[in-house]
């Protein structure tokens, strides 16, 4: 809760500082054993950056993460050591993310050997079945990263991931690089695993109609900040923050017949820079329904349904707001 990820910007030739990135700003939020949280917003709102975030990736700024009781933003090496097992990541490009040079075997077994004392044959039954359990041929075993496909090659990074027997897996645009008729292959072997093993996920995805089929709670991101969250049906049916509603009003709809047909939301403006977020909410320069608080007060993250929370002027409780100019849309 409450993380916060600065980067300094340097400038000129003497690197001095001028001022921080606000990549990701006071984001809080928990993650519930064997769910699977969607976490969506376009690209650059920081949404993979608090997913490395979590997982220590990255060095934090303030805030704690705590995963299974355990602190640890801050948390010493030696100690994020021991920690790291229980927690892992499945990258947005397997190419990029696979060592060329190493088999299949030596990557899937390359945190075995980091994190475990197997013998050469423990280890190498290990990677069989890790192999399996992704629906990779053993006889694969000893090819390198460039003889596979796309989705063969996110397999070889899932069973990497699996290969300590992590409680917790952050999947970072998972599917993104594949075609589009690996992708529900791909999110198929992720559900059935997580249901084999008790996993839970950070489902990092800017396809909204893909979170919509794999998480039982989304997250929605803009320039740093949490936007809203909310149960799957809550958020897809009843959307809160203008945000929410403009992103899904470019989904198609899975089933045009229950709901009313959703107008589409063009916004207008780009989104700031995060080293100069607009004053007030993040969101008021782009925002639809803006109005005059939303360009000095900054709204706070509330819960506005049971398990819904939205931050916005429009649903605040104890803002000078509440009642008066806003609520009209609620
Ligand atoms: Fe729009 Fe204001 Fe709500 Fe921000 S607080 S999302 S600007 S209505
Ligand atoms: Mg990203």
């Amino acid at each position: 809760s409450g993380l916060k990820m600065y980067f300094p910007i340097h400038a000129g030739v003497l690197r001095r500082k001028v001022g921080d990135v606000k990549a990701v700003d006071n984001v809080s939020f928990h993650i519930f054993e064997g769910e699977t949280l969607g976490l969506v917003g376009e690209s650059g709102c920081g949404k993979s950056t608090c997913g490395r975030a979590i997982l220590r990736l990255y060095e934090v700024t303030d805030g704690i993460v705590k995963i299974d009781g355990k602190e640890i933003a801050k948390a010493d090496r030696e100690a994020l050591r021991k920690m790291r097992p229980t927690m892992q990541m499945v990258f947005q490009d397997p190419q990029a993310s696979l060592n060329p040079r190493m088999t299949v075997a030596s990557i899937i077994g390359e945190p075995l050997d980091e994190h475990t004392k197997l013998s050469k044959k423990e280890k190498l039954e290990r990677i069989y079945e890790l192999m399996d359990q992704v629906g990779l041929n053993r006889a694969f075993a000893n090819r390198y990263p460039h003889e596979f496909s796309g989705g063969q090659r996110q397999r070889i990074g899932i069973a990497r991931a699996l290969a300590l027997n992590p409680k917790f897996i952050v999947c970072d645009e998972p599917i993104a690089a594949l075609d589009v008729s690996i992708q529900a292959q791909v999110v198929n072997l992720l559900e059935e695993l997580q249901e084999r093993l008790g996993l839970t996920y950070l489902f990092i995805s800017h396809d909204l109609s893909m979170v919509r089929h794999i998480a039982d709670r989304v997250a929605v991101m803009y320039l740093g900040q949490m936007a809203e969250l909310a149960p799957r049906e809550a958020l897809y049916a009843r959307p809160k923050h203008p945000y929410t509603e403009a992103l899904l009003s470019a989904v198609p709809d899975p089933d045009p017949t229950l709901e009313s047909e959703r107008e589409r939301i063009i916004l207008k403006g780009d989104v700031p820079s995060p080293a100069n977020p607009p004053k007030g909410c993040n969101f008021c320069t782009r925002c639809p329904k803006v109005m005059e608080i939303c360009h000095s007060v900054e709204p706070t993250f509330e819960e506005v349904a049971p398990g819904h929370y939205v931050a916005c002027h429009l649903y605040q409780s104890n803002s000078q707001n509440a009642g008066a100019t806003g609520a009209s849309e609620a």
